[in-house]
Parts: structure tokens; sequence; C-alpha cells
């Protein structure tokens, strides 16, 4: 169900969950000030508890109350260089002034400014809300309004922005000992932030001994049902699906799902999701996805996306 903003904002007011567009992907969005608000978000998306939740703010002013340090050095020329915008950064906190489930009872919180006029108006009618991706847990992220109300039925209220820009979720930073890293992949590239830093951030993709840093690599993510199979060279003489690039050419009896043109990561992320939930939508079983392109910049976070979507299936 469509809303309005001041529907939304009395909703969010009353301690329900809305829909609401971002930048990146649409968010589900509650009080980050009412831990039943913060508890219903969990049970509607199915999310492990153990999953904390990015918090978002209108403007820079509303962090420092939150927390336990002062601002570690970088901060504030990334915060000037990508807020508002598709950047998130884990700070440590004071306990007591974010609910434990948000955090997921860890001592540090990730926030974020998101760069939508809709977002935006409503972050500074409410204040800060708790704002994960608008997706059943584990399925691709929803970048339209009809991705959320696909996962949470028709009647499930959505202040409408439209399809999202990026398509893909934030970059998230972590400081560590001085150091910043990567970790989550996203819409911001390692580079990019390198330009910033004056280094490149490692990055933490979770593949290794001990906990990740980031709690939601724990996790199967992105996945639509139909199994998925990364290719670099096209097989010849099949008849199966692909995600594919608008300037190339598959095999004749190829069904091609199209990505965007093969020169333009922009665009190939702004459709991902969607392709991704087209192929469920049809109920195809199973799909090819054309990888062949470059790993660097955003298309190093589409391959991470896709190997992510292609796993445990
Ligand atoms: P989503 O809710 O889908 O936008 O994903 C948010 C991501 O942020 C999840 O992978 C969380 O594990 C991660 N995250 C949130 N808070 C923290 C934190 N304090 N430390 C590390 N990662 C976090
Ligand atoms: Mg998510």
């Amino acid at each position: 169900m469509r809303i309005p903003l001041e529907n939304a904002t009395e909703l969010i007011r009353k301690g329900e969950v809305i829909a609401v567009p971002t930048e990146t992907v649409y968010g589900l969005a509650a009080a980050l000030n009412n831990p039943k608000a913060v508890e219903k978000i969990f049970s509607i998306k199915g999310r492990p508890s153990n999953n904390p939740l990015i918090i978002h703010l209108a403007q820079i002013s509303q962090l420092l109350p939150f927390l336990s340090i002062d601002y570690p050095k970088d901060l504030e020329l990334l915060a000037n260089r990508f807020w508002p915008g598709p950047l998130t950064i884990v700070l440590p906190i004071n306990e007591e002034t974010i609910p434990a489930k948000a955090r997921a009872n860890l001592a540090t919180a990730a926030f974020r400014i998101p760069n939508h006029p809709l977002a935006q108006d409503l972050l500074r009618l409410t204040g800060p809300l708790v704002m994960p991706s608008a997706n059943l847990s584990g399925k691709p992220s929803a970048t339209s309004p009809e991705h959320v109300e696909s996962d949470f039925g028709s009647d499930f209220p959505v202040l409408d922005g439209g399809p999202c820009k990026c398509g893909l979720e934030s970059t998230i930073l972590m400081n560590r000992a001085g150091k910043w890293f990567v970790i989550r992949m996203g819409a911001i590239s390692p580079e990019k932030i390198a330009q910033v830093l004056g280094y490149s951030p490692s990055i933490d993709s979770g593949n290794h001994e001990g906990a990740p840093l980031c709690p939601g690599q724990l996790y199967r993510h992105y996945a639509p049902k139909a199994k998925l199979s990364l290719v670099t060279r096209i097989p010849i003489n099949h008849d199966g699906n692909i995600l594919g690039f608008t300037d190339r050419i598959y095999p004749k009896g190829m069904k091609v799902i199209p990505l965007g043109v093969s020169s333009n990561p922009e665009e190939v992320a702004e459709n991902l999701y969607s392709a991704l939930r087209f192929l469920d939508f049809k109920g195809f079983n199973s799909a090819f996805v054309d990888m062949d392109f470059p790993n660097s910049g955003l298309w190093a976070t589409i391959a991470e996306r896709l190997k992510k979507a292609s796993q445990n299936q």
C-alpha cells in the first residue's frame, strides 16, 4: 500500500514498521528509540537476532551523542565526502543510547546518512531510524515498491520513491586500531574511499576463521530460488536463461534477462536485483550469469553479490 509522507511519519511514531526508499535499496524502517518496533523488524524480515541494524540519521550532528569516543581520525573527511550517501560507518557507542536488540548486543553500531529526499524528509520528522534492507532475509534486496510488496504483501505500507538509483547496498567501513576496513562491499568502491584516506582500505570479506567483522557475512544473501551458474564463457548451443548484457550476442535459443550495457556498471547495479527477482517471478529454476566483466570499482561489488546469490543452493 503506497502511503504519503504524513502517514509514514505517523506510523513510525506509533511504533509501526514501514518501507522507505533510499538511494541504495528500500529499507524497512522503525524508530530507533522504540525497542518493540525494532523487534518487529527482525520478525517481519525473519532476520537472525545476531545480525545488527544500520542506524539512519538526518544529519551528522545527531551522531555525536551515540559515540563513546571522539571522532576517529578521518571520520570527518569520510563524512564530508560521502554523506549524505551510500556509506555506512561502524563506530563504538555508549550502550545505553541504543537498544541492545538493534545493535545485536555489540558495543558498536553502524551509522549512515542516506541521500534520498523522501528518506531525509522522514528522518527529519521522526528522528533516527533503524533500516535494514526491505526484503525477506536471504532474498535479493528490494529496489522498487513492487519488490517490497512481493515480499511483504500488497497491504504493507510503502513510502513510494519509485526505483532506487544505486541498486546496491551501502559500503560498510569499520575502524580497527586506526586503520579502516571495508567490511561489506557496496555502492562506493574501495578505490573511491582510497582517494579520501590516502590508502586502500583492506577488504574483510569474512572468508576466514573466527567471526567476520560484519555479522551479516555469516548468512546467505541476495539469493533467488533459481540456481545461478556464473560463467565467463557463454555456453554454445544452449537454450537456458542468461543474465546478460544488452550489447552482447548470446546463443539464439537463450532467453536474455538484461542487466544493462557491459560498459556501464552503474546501470548494471541499478538493474541487478530486479533481474534476480524476475527469475523467481517467472518461476525459472536456473540461469547462467555472464561474469565477463572487470573486477574493479563497482564491478567488484556486483561480482560479490552474484557470487553470494549463487551460493548454497
Ligand atoms: P542490511 O540490514 O541488509 O542493510 O545490512 C546491514 C549490514 O550491516 C549487516 O550485514 C550487518 O551485519 C551490518 N552491521 C550492522 N551493525 C554492525 C556493527 N555494529 N558492526 C558490524 N556490522 C554491522
Ligand atoms: Mg540486507
